[in-house]
C-alpha cells in the first residue's frame, strides 16, 4: 500500500500502526498498560473476585487500555471511543484455563498486602503489582453452535454465536488475555463473536 494514501491510513488505523505516541508501560511479555492510572475503588463483589485470584489487596488503581500482542484493547469504562466495541476478548478462565469470551469492564493494578511484614524482602509478593482485567463472560453452548451450523449448513469456526446474557465480572490476570475479538450484535439473541483470521491459529 502506498504511504500517504487513504487506504494506508485506514489500514494503519485498523492495525494500530499509526497510533499517536501514547504513554505505554511494559507490564509483561508483549503486554503494555496504555495511558494513565488512577487510584480507585471497585465494588465489594469485584474486590472479592480479585482477592480470590491474587490474595489480599492493599491498594487498587484503575486503567482503561491495554496492548496485547500489538492489539490495543479498551474496556467499557473507556469512553473516548463510543461507536466501536473494542473490548471483547478471548481469554483463559478458571482452574482449567478454558478458552472463554467476554467484555472487559475495566483494568485494575493491584498492590498486594504484605503477608508477613516482619519477613518482608525484595522478593515479597507485596513488591510487584498484579494486573487484572475485570471481564463479564459471554456464554456459548454446543447446542447454540449446533443450531447455528445447521442453519448455515456449514461449520464456521471463526464466527460463532454467544448469548447476550453476561455473568457478573470475573477477575482475570492480564497474562491470560489471548486476543481481541469482533463482537457482532445483530439486534436479537444471540450475538456473534468473530476471530481475526491472522490470530486464529493462536493456541
Ligand atoms: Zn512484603
Amino acid at each position: 500500500m502506498p504511504y500517504g494514501s487513504k487506504f494506508k491510513a485506514l489500514h494503519d488505523s485498523l492495525t494500530h500502526l499509526s497510533r499517536p505516541s501514547y504513554k505505554k508501560t511494559r507490564i509483561g511479555e508483549k503486554c503494555y498498560l496504555v495511558g494513565s492510572i488512577h487510584k480507585s475503588n471497585v465494588s465489594v463483589k469485584e474486590q472479592v473476585a480479585i482477592e480470590l485470584v491474587v490474595g489480599k489487596v492493599n491498594s487498587l488503581y484503575k486503567f482503561q487500555r491495554l496492548i496485547v500482542d500489538d492489539h490495543l484493547i479498551h474496556c467499557r469504562e473507556y469512553k473516548h471511543v463510543t461507536k466501536r466495541n473494542n473490548y471483547t476478548v478471548q481469554y483463559r478462565s478458571g482452574h482449567n484455563k478454558d478458552i472463554s469470551y467476554g467484555h472487559v469492564n475495566c483494568y485494575v493494578r493491584c498492590h498486594l498486602a504484605c503477608p508477613i511484614p516482619l519477613l518482608c524482602s525484595a522478593n515479597c509478593v507485596c513488591k510487584e503489582p498484579c494486573y487484572i482485567a475485570m471481564i463479564s463472560k459471554l456464554h456459548t453452548s454446543s447446542q447454540m453452535l449446533r443450531d447455528y451450523n445447521k442453519s448455515l449448513g456449514i461449520s464456521m469456526e471463526h464466527l460463532f454465536p454467544v448469548s447476550k446474557q453476561e455473568s457478573s465480572s470475573e477477575a482475570v490476570m492480564v497474562q491470560h488475555l489471548l486476543q481481541l475479538c469482533v463482537y457482532v450484535d445483530v439486534g436479537h439473541a444471540p450475538s456473534f463473536i468473530g476471530l481475526f483470521p491472522n490470530c486464529y491459529e493462536k493456541d
